[in-house]
């Protein structure tokens, strides 16, 4: 078994807390690895170092930063393989998924790749007479982020690519379940160009995240994960004066309207809602068919597809569609809940308990589950299940529909299924949910524009990565200046260039 490290000051160091927490590989139910869980001298430790180093990136010129993450991109592409396949093993999710985690955290550092552009400040040519007036965006200093563990490398490179191409330092605080791929982005980092103490790794549990939260000299906390732990990161990080953003969970509707074309819909269905096992926070997880014979025609085309399912460990290559859940607790977790459906009288169309792989009996493998007539009233339906398992719930007018939607208490994304360009457009522009498919079932937006919900799925003003990561990670410094005339220089006669 081995042990992991935390990244500090440009290497791995092993913990000294003297507390642990196993790595499992959720395939086979083996613990394959102990991950170090840092007291808050070892996080002070690495806030020390990260404060020595910022000073010096933040003065080196913004297209060197940028050329740091451009080989970083070519880096990660040339060890996709490998990361993947770390991924993989320690969250459990098929290799393909595992890959395409890393590339859209990779577009989002090829998004950053553009940082002078985005960090060119505001200017206003005599704003009085002899008087100039400019903005500059600068870092903001040491900053922080805390991640989950259903996106191991995208979400820690959403975090720590905008922030370090705007000059900060960053301290990733990743999910304890699969720590293996930040402690791999932060190497590949620092092969690079990076300089040490820019980028660390300090694994950890709550009292990691206390740290942070208490420690004077980090300046901002990025937070993605469930919602309960969102809003006490928010309303801690916010009484210390930090600059917070957090992002919380999700219960996403899809409204299937009579006209969509229910083959598209039923597709769309399967793998928004099982893909990653239903652990996305993106995942459609409420089926809202209008009308009932919408609904009839919707379950009978989606049973079939769902029991065809390939559920298996990511060694089986591209032949599975989706893998075990990450714990032996979120398995639980997620059998109680279906248990709550089945007592509150939901009908579970097709059945998934009881599954079992052959030579994977100790894996945390969960057959695919989908509820129908379920109702507004029942855990199924309020509850995040984040597990293989979609939920019906019929509604019988459009209006019924988007009032569901609407009154949910998580708005993180939604999609609507139609040929009617008037229903579709007035869905977009009614419904209070941050991200908004139209026959997209997982509207997840590209690297140049924002992501975040509403509701209880985000607590802060910004959004992660497009333009408003580098708001979120600097700050705006306004300067009017006034020069007396002087004595002007003698010209330069070689081109200037950026050494
Ligand atoms: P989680 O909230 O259990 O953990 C997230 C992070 O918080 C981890 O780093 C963990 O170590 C830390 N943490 C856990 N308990 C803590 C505590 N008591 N005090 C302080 N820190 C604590 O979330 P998870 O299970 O890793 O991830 C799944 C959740 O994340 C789902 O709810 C999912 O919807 C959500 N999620 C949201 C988004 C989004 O952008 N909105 C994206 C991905 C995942």
């Amino acid at each position: 078994m081995q042990d992991l490290t935390h990244y500090i000051g440009g290497s791995h160091v092993a913990g000294t807390s003297g507390r642990f927490a196993d790595v499992f590989n959720p395939a086979t139910g083996e613990v394959q690895a102990r991950v170090p869980l840092a007291s808050s001298d070892e996080m002070d430790r690495a806030v020390q170092i990260a404060a020595e180093a910022q000073p010096a990136w933040a003065a080196t010129n913004p297209q060197r930063r940028a050329r740091v993450l451009m080989q970083f991109v070519h880096l990660l592409n040339r060890d996709m393989d490998k990361l993947a396949e770390a991924l993989s093993r320690e969250h459990g999710k098929t290799l393909p998924d595992a890959a395409g985690d890393v590339q859209r955290g990779l577009e989002v550092v090829e998004y950053c790749i553009g940082a002078p552009q985005m960090l060119k400040g505001e200017f206003t040519d005599s704003a009085g007479p002899g008087i100039d007036m400019y903005s500059m965006r600068q870092p903001l200093g040491v900053t922080a982020g805390i991640t989950p563990f259903n996106f191991p490398a995208m979400i820690p490179m959403w975090m720590f690519a905008p922030a370090i191409a705007c000059g900060n330092a960053f301290i990733l605080k990743p999910s304890e379940r699969d720590p293996s791929v930040p402690l791999m982005l932060a190497e590949l980092m620092e092969e690079a160009g990076l300089p040490k103490g820019i980028l660390q790794v300090v694994n950890g549990d709550k009292e990691a995240v206390d740290a942070i939260l208490h420690h004077p000299v980090i300046q901002s906390v990025g937070f993605v994960g469930s919602t309960p732990i969102a809003e006490y990161i928010y309303s801690t990080g916010c009484a210390n004066g930090k600059r917070v953003q957090c992002f919380g969970g999700a219960k996403n509707h899809m409204i299937v309207m009579p006209d969509a074309d229910l083959d598209q819909a039923a597709d769309a269905l399967i793998g928004a809602g099982y893909g990653a096992a239903g652990e996305r926070c993106m995942a459609i997880s409420v089926a809202v068919p209008v009308g009932d014979e919408t609904a009839d025609r919707l379950i009978d085309k989606l049973a079939p597809r769902i029991e065809a399912l390939k559920v298996g460990p990511y060694t089986s290559g591209t032949d599975v569609d989706y893998g075990p859940v990450v714990t032996a607790a979120a398995k639980q977790n997620i059998e109680r809940l279906v248990q709550s459906g089945l007592d509150a009288g939901a009908k579970l169309v097709v059945d998934g308990r009881n599954f079992s792989l052959q030579g994977y009996e100790d894996g945390f493998f969960l057959g695919p589950h989908l509820f129908d007539h379920a109702t507004r009233d029942m855990e199924i339906y309020q509850k995040e299940i984040f597990g293989p398992v979609l939920t019906t719930v019929r509604a019988q007018t459009y209006e019924e529909a988007l009032t569901l939607a609407m009154d949910h208490e998580y708005g993180n994304g939604t999609a609507i299924f139609t040929r009617d360009g008037d229903a579709a457009r007035d869905f977009a522009n009614r419904v209070n949910v941050g991200m908004v498919g139209i026959n997209v079932p997982i509207p997840v937006p590209l690297a140049y524009h924002t992501f975040g919900g509403w509701k209880k799925s985000a607590f802060g003003d910004l959004n992660q990565h497009g333009p408003d990561a580098f708001k979120f990670y600097t700050r705006t410094k306004t300067v009017t200046a006034r020069w007396p005339s002087g004595i002007k220089e003698g010209g330069e006669f070689s081109i200037p260039v950026m050494e």
